[in-house]
């Protein structure tokens, strides 16, 4: 699939969401790749991957069948070095075209605007500053983005579609890995070489901001090190 494929473009919302209630019912069962496959053959352009950059394993399978496809990270300005690092490795070694949003405003200029650490005082606005507004700008020119999300993740995750409707973007929503366990992942990073972000091999299981991660011990939930003790569980992205 080249990035010059058909371009769609024109389709209406209501065109996307049977798009996409119907491709979930046939493609509930389907390999990655071919989910992968269908979203490149029939959004050509308009489609992205969108990584935090914690792993390259859904960068890497839309790379094996959309060679140059547009992987979208979100610098919040709290990323953890490690993460920067990591972004910069898979645009230098992967056929990938990473493209980084960034929020409206520097953390400086949140700072002055908000006071410091609105992460501690109000997380939900943070992450809607620094992470749900960009992302809206920055899917604008896409109908249908991809994303790593796995059922056996969390309980929040456990129904994720394959491919479903997000009639919050009003974009196709597509989660090739949604059937993945985590040994499947650990199956495919062996197998294939793919990249990790390295806090992976130090304590952390799941990577967001560094302010709101923390490393997780033996035998607790995978997503526990994130807003640990807020009862927050997601930034907004996905709900
Ligand atoms: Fe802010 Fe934390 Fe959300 Fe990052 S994860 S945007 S630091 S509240």
């Amino acid at each position: 699939m080249s990035r010059t494929a058909t371009d769609p473009g024109s389709r209406s919302a209501q065109e996307l969401e049977a798009l996409a209630l119907r491709a979930g019912r046939e493609l509930e069962e389907a390999p990655p790749q071919e989910v992968l496959r269908w979203a490149a053959e029939t959004f050509g352009s308009r489609f992205c991957v969108t990584s935090s950059m914690e792993d390259a394993v859904v960068a890497h399978l839309a790379s094996s069948v959309f060679p140059g496809v547009d992987v979208v990270f979100l610098d919040t300005g709290y990323h953890f070095p490690e993460t920067i690092g990591t972004r910069d490795a898979v645009a230098a070694v992967m056929n990938v075209n990473v493209i980084t949003l960034t929020p409206r405003h520097t953390v400086a200029e949140q700072d002055a605007e908000y006071g410091p650490r609105l992460y501690d005082r109000d997380p939900d606005l943070c992450c809607s500053l620094r992470k749900v507004e960009p992302l809206r700008r920055g899917l604008a020119g896409y109908d249908a983005w991809a994303t790593g999300l796995r059922r056996d993740e969390s309980p929040s995750r456990a129904n994720t579609p394959v491919v479903g409707w997000d009639p919050k973007r009003g974009k196709v929503k597509i989660a090739p890995i949604a059937r993945w366990t985590q040994d499947d992942v650990d199956a495919y990073v062996a197998e294939q070489g793919v990249l990790l972000n390295p806090l992976l091999w130090d304590g952390y299981t799941s990577v967001g901001c560094a302010p709101c991660t923390r490393r997780v011990a033996a035998g607790e939930d995978a997503r526990s090190g994130r807003w640990a003790g807020t009862g927050k569980t997601e930034c907004g992205l996905h709900t």
